[in-house]
């Protein structure tokens, strides 16, 4: 429980400040309760796209790729993709050198289309179907991360030269976040487990498919985790197994992929990664241990997505009704769990933020709900918000730059919403609203 819930007067008082970390970069004051993003003022971005829509802060992505490079200069940042894919902004990943983890054929084609350079694509996932493994070798992904003995079957009998593959681990490190997302403990679908020796039978039936090269291996402790100890433990256990593969196969592996997962705030008052502490501590264990198993250097990767594009990211809302129920008062937006399925998913919480006019300097908790056809459709509960809010003010929701656009449905077949970038005072489009016709050219009846 952070101070403002705590003090809800107090929440009412601090909303004055843009709090750094959970709102882009360039957010500022506007005049008349306006903010501006990119320099673009929010009523402008409303009325020109429309609400629901999600806003992306191309400099505060763009800072937060040259944060990682400058943090960890000899260590290859991978963005992971699914935390948010479009043209758009896989061309600033590109052009600010990082590279990509894709886990599908359809986030692979998005990449393609932008001559996102195979050489630094790294392919994911525990599903890889057929067409995702063809698609794969097809564009000639660097790198393929395989995750079951299925798949190591199935990717030897398709690829055609050697192709560079990473064994995905699950090290048994405890991320200390959500059921959901915790993907680093023993006992969910990802990896192969360390202790109980899968990881090793792997990489055995990896060295066994003549057109498979084995370069090292992966892990990926979760999302949402701000303990750097839990990513010092998992880089120790798999240097460690990295020792293991020395010795049983005689092979020195040449790169190390500690994930991502790295935890960002959504809220004033909730922990935040330390990348500079991370990136010392990660060093210094894979430095250690490295020597103590006198095993070479190997190149590392990590796959941050969530730290790039979560608070580069708003979302902005209209209220369509504010109903005083029994006990609670629900203001009822535009948008809703098909744009943001993120609290229902798990229990994520954000801030909520009125713009667009001066409003009361008194508030009280509410509860801001979406329009669609479920109890559980709530975007945030308990949140202070103006007493004189109505039908037709706008809502900004900040940090929602990370699995909004990429978790959206087209639930009650409502569209989902358009993605607009903004920076130097432009705005551009960079994905357009789905409307009834994309939905209805789908439907062949
Ligand atoms: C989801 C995922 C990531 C990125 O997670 P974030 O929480 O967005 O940083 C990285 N690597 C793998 C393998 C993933 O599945």
């Amino acid at each position: 429980m952070t101070l403002a819930e705590l003090i809800p007067t107090l929440g009412e008082s601090l909303r004055g400040q843009l709090e750094p970390g959970i709102w882009p970069r360039s957010v500022c004051h506007g005049t008349d309760g306006d903010l501006l993003l990119g320099g673009v003022p929010l009523t402008q971005l409303a009325a020109r796209f429309g609400t629901p829509a999600y806003l992306l802060d191309e400099l505060t992505v763009r800072q937060h790729c040259r944060e990682y490079r400058s943090a960890l200069p000899d260590v290859e940042i991978a963005y992971a993709g699914k935390s948010m894919t479009s043209r758009g902004v896989l061309r600033w990943i590109a052009e600010e050198g990082l590279s990509l983890d894709v886990c599908s054929a359809g986030e692979l084609a998005v990449a393609r289309s932008v001559d996102f350079p195979a050489s630094r694509i790294l392919f994911h996932g525990n599903v890889k179907t057929p067409e995702d493994l063809k698609a794969a070798i097809a564009y000639g992904v660097d790198r393929i991360v395989v995750d079951s003995l299925d798949e190591i079957e199935q990717l030897g009998a398709l690829a055609r030269y050697p192709q560079n593959v990473l064994v995905r681990v699950t090290p048994g490190v405890d991320g200390h976040t959500h059921k959901a997302i915790a993907t680093g403990v023993e006992d969910q679908k990802f990896g192969f487990s360390l202790r109980s020796g899968a990881a090793l039978e792997a990489v055995a039936r990896v060295l066994a498919q003549p057109s498979l090269r084995l370069v090292g291996l992966h892990c990926h402790i979760g999302s949402q985790v701000s303990r750097v100890a839990s990513f010092e433990e998992a880089a120790r256990l798999m240097v460690g197994l990295m020792a293991a593969v020395h010795s049983r196969f005689g092979l020195t592996l040449s790169q190390l992929d500690l994930g991502g997962g790295h935890a960002v705030p959504y809220r004033c008052g909730d922990s935040s990664f330390d990348l500079q502490g991370y990136a010392d501590r990660i060093l210094r264990a894979v430095n250690f241990e490295c020597s103590s198993h006198r095993l070479p250097l190997p190149r590392l990767t990590i796959e941050p997505g969530r730290a790039i594009v979560g608070s580069a990211g708003v979302t902005l809302y209209r209220v369509v009704t504010v109903k005083h129920g029994v006990s609670r008062t629900f203001v009822a937006v535009d948008g809703g769990m098909s744009d943001n399925p993120r609290p229902s998913l798990y229990g994520a919480r954000y801030s909520v933020r009125p713009v667009g006019r001066r409003f009361s300097p008194t508030g009280h908790p509410v509860t801001v709900v979406g329009r669609h056809c479920e109890a559980g459709d709530v975007l945030a509960e308990d949140v202070v918000l103006p007493s004189d809010l109505r039908a037709g003010d706008l809502l900004a929701v900040p940090c929602t730059g990370a699995y909004h656009h990429s978790l959206a449905s087209n639930y009650n077949m409502v569209g989902r919403p358009p993605v607009v970038s903004v920076h130097d005072g432009v705005a551009r489009l960079l994905v357009r609203r789905e409307t009834e016709e994309d939905l209805l050219s789908r439907d062949l009846g």
